[in-house]
């Protein structure tokens, strides 16, 4: 590894010998925690599924021209058409097959990768999935989860609306069809300590998933944890803190885990804190300064079962 975690950018190179960006695509989703299937207020962090530069995708052929907004610098076969906004295996199954094949047919990409909730699967989208992985085998079809703690308690107050035996049940069917898998986990949730947060790991350790999304906990305007933060219930983590327990995760984080993300992006405007995540350069070199400080690389304390 030639940084201290198994980056995703070092991983890309190892493994398609180029580096591949994601271009965040909009389907015009809902998620069944804001359509009133399971809740209409979101959960309490989320101020919305959609990037800041999402294109609205329908299955069409896109072109460079339609990147010129990303400001990504990549060649045609050089992107990953990541499906970002709310949920997006939350529509019928034939109307997924449209859109992923889309995708996976257009030469701009390598490939898709699927952000959702381990709830909004059926047969029949597994077997979307299971099909496409067939029909474009030079392809590859990542998977994205949110789980964000796999403790119930937080689950509950974060409002999550699933427990957490159904990402693992999920992750279960998604490796039987050979589909890997990437969690989205939240550090600084209220009521969670470096411990928590170590369980977390540990547990994803368990499932066997490949690849990991680390954010801050954001409080953003309009969010219910926005408002309980505005009203000082909830205190935000400082800096090191932050640094410091996302050093310990990697500690005991499978090695073999790909490391997407190690901050997260808290919208401009919206958001109200903390604000020195802003800064994430600062934020990455800290966590790179702190795993040398500490002679931590990645997985040095992982526990294989
Ligand atoms: S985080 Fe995802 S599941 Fe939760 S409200 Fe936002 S889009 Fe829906």
């Amino acid at each position: 590894m030639e940084e201290r975690y198994n980056s995703f950018a070092g991983w890309c190179r190892r493994t398609y010998g180029r580096h591949l960006y994601r271009v965040a695509l909009d389907a015009g989703m809902t998620c069944p925690n804001r359509d009133g299937t399971i809740d209409s207020r979101g959960c309490a962090f989320c101020a919305g599924g959609s990037g800041d530069f999402a294109i609205r995708y329908e299955g069409q052929k896109l072109g460079k021209e339609d990147l010129r907004y990303t400001g990504q610098k990549g060649r045609e076969g050089d992107y990953i058409a990541y499906f970002q906004a709310y949920s997006n295996t939350y529509a019928p199954a034939a109307k997924l097959y449209t859109l992923y094949k889309g995708a996976l047919s257009d030469p701009l990409f390598a490939g898709i990768s699927v952000a959702t909730r381990p709830d909004c699967f059926s047969p029949e989208i597994y077997d979307v999935l299971k099909g496409l992985k067939e029909e474009f085998p030079q392809k590859f079809i990542w998977i994205e989860l949110g789980l964000q703690s796999m403790h119930e308690a937080s689950a509950e107050r974060m409002r999550r609306g699933y427990r957490t035996e159904v990402f693992a049940e999920c992750v279960r069917h998604l490796h039987e069809l050979d589909l890997p898998v990437i969690a989205h986990i939240i550090i600084g949730l209220p009521d969670e300590d470096l411990n928590s947060h170590l369980e977390t790991v540990r547990f994803l350790n368990e499932t066997g998933i490949s690849g990991i999304k680390i954010h801050l906990l954001h409080f953003l305007k309009g969010t219910d944890f926005g408002r309980e933060y505005e009203a000082g219930n909830i205190r935000e983590l400082g800096m090191d803190e932050y640094v410091d327990t996302v050093c310990e995760c990697l500690a005991v984080l499978d090695p073999e885990t790909v490391i997407h993300r190690l901050t997260g992006d808290g919208s401009g405007e919206l958001l109200l804190g903390p604000q020195w995540s802003k800064d994430k350069k600062r934020v990455l070199n800290a966590i790179r300064h702190e795993m040398k400080v500490k002679g931590y690389v990645q997985g040095c304390r992982y526990e294989k079962e």
